[in-house]
């Protein structure tokens, strides 16, 4: 029922899991690992026109693609204060860093032609924060919203939460800043309401979270409303993840969602239709849609081990296997079936175009596949990019004596190995050898 794209992505989740884990861990986690869902994420802008559909504050926005959209939007807006937004999926941008110099990613001016000039060094450069890759994301659109003034910061967030078997309200009055490390600073100031999906949220649990938040007097019941509304959306939507920091409160004593962060299940394509439809994909990897080009599947990863692969479950025992030897993973190109031996030629640049890697490992198993074509695409690759790291390949299955053949009378340097262990063993140790 997934698409493959659905699959890729789950894959790329699990890898990603795996590498931040020690082997055996992973290993023995790993049906906790697999469950079936990838998270779709949507931009600020995009969550808080869901929000504002289903009675939640947010500020008056628009959105702009260009310097002159943004200062015309400002204008429109005719707000006493405007604040911009870069908009990419990663949070932190207010201390964010662009690549055109400018510092944050988040803007409060009083002067319409200053949004159009802060703009102007926001979008098309990359926004760097301490959620992004070091070089940062690409800022295709900014939000120019009517700032308010805040009096107060908190966080609210709303979860699917697997060790509560449902949602799980997380609060905090300490809110604006980063919700972990109040949690490991000050644990006694997360507050939770767990929330019985059957029953849907109580009055008294919205009630006794705005108290929690530190909301007093006639704020209490706003944010317990803005509360249960923002609980509807999370189910009405299909959302993992509702996050909202700050969750906050004006001085005209106005409870207002400032940010927001909205995660998707996405399980439930078929019946959010709209909503999926927004993701466009423009923040995947550039690698990973050159990949898609050639129908590869390309997972980046952060170790120095460039990984060629056929098929999820082997990508998986590859990144155990190579953990288990002392190694990490770079990345992973997965081949599917119907190989052509230009794909593995593409396959090949896409997997040593990452500075990182050092080795390659290639982990084949034909089945569908035949192993000569993979013998023959592998050594046209390595002719043509003369390639310069260490290649081990293990090939298994249909043909393979013949692909064996291949590649020893092609006289490149190639490490043949037997069996998966003797591959990670050998591609593990001509990395930890330089
Ligand atoms: P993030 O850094 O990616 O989480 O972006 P936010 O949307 O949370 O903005 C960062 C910070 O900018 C917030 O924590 C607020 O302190 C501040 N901020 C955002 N919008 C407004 C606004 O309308 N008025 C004021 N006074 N501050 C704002
Ligand atoms: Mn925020």
């Amino acid at each position: 029922m997934a698409s493959p794209v659905a699959i890729a992505a789950l894959v790329g989740k699990v890898l990603r899991e795996r590498a931040l884990r020690p082997p055996l861990l992973a290993v023995r986690s790993q049906a906790g690992h697999l469950t079936p869902r990838r998270w779709l994420n949507l931009q600020e802008y995009q969550s808080k026109k869901l929000m504002s559909e289903h009675g939640v504050r947010v500020q008056r926005f628009f959105v702009a693609s260009t310097a002159k959209e943004a200062l015309e939007a400002a204008r429109r807006l005719n707000a006493k204060e405007i604040v911009l937004k870069a908009q990419i999926l990663a949070g932190g941008r207010g201390k964010g860093v662009f690549n055109s110099g400018l510092k944050g990613g988040v803007h409060l001016t009083k002067d319409p032609k200053e949004v159009g000039q802060l703009a102007q060094q926001m979008i098309g450069y990359n926004l760097a924060t301490k959620q992004t890759p070091k070089e940062g994301v690409k800022v295709n659109k900014v939000m120019v919203a009517e700032a308010l003034d805040i009096s107060r910061e908190t966080y609210l967030a709303i979860l699917m939460d697997r060790s509560h078997n449902g949602p799980v309200i997380v609060g905090s009055p300490q809110g604006g800043v980063d919700i972990e490390e109040v949690a490991a600073s000050n644990p006694e100031l997360i507050f939770k309401e767990q929330i019985d999906i059957f029953e849907g949220i109580k009055d008294s649990q919205a009630q006794r979270m705005a108290e929690n938040l530190g909301f007093a007097g006639p704020l209490k019941n706003q944010a317990a409303d803005q509360i249960k509304k923002l609980y509807h959306l999370f189910l009405k939507i299909d959302a993992t993840q509702v996050e909202v920091n700050p969750f906050g409160e004006t001085p005209e004593g106005q409870v207002v969602c400032f940010d927001a962060k909205i995660n998707f299940d996405d399980n439930a394509e078929f019946r959010q239709k709209d909503i999926f439809a927004m993701d466009d994909k423009s923040e995947n990897e550039p690698i990973e849609n050159e990949a898609a080009r050639y129908d590869l599947k390309y997972i980046g990863l952060d170790g120095n081990i460039a990984c060629f692969v056929n098929g999820a479950g082997l990508a998986m025992a590859t990144c155990d296997i190579i953990f288990l030897n002392g190694g990490k993973p770079a990345n992973f190109l997965d081949l599917g079936g119907g190989v052509k031996e230009a794909q593995v030629y593409q396959a090949f640049k896409l997997l040593t175009a990452d500075p990182k890697v050092e080795a390659i490992l290639v982990n084949i198993f034909g089945g569908i596949v035949n192993c000569a074509i993979i013998a023959n695409g592998i050594t046209k690759a390595c002719r043509e990019l003369e390639l310069k790291v260490p290649l081990v390949v293990r090939l298994e299955g249909t043909n393979v004596q013949e692909a064996q053949n291949i590649l020893k009378s092609s006289g490149l340097p190639i490490t043949s190995a037997v069996d998966l262990e003797d591959a990670a063993k050998k591609a593990v140790a001509s990395v930890t050898k330089k």
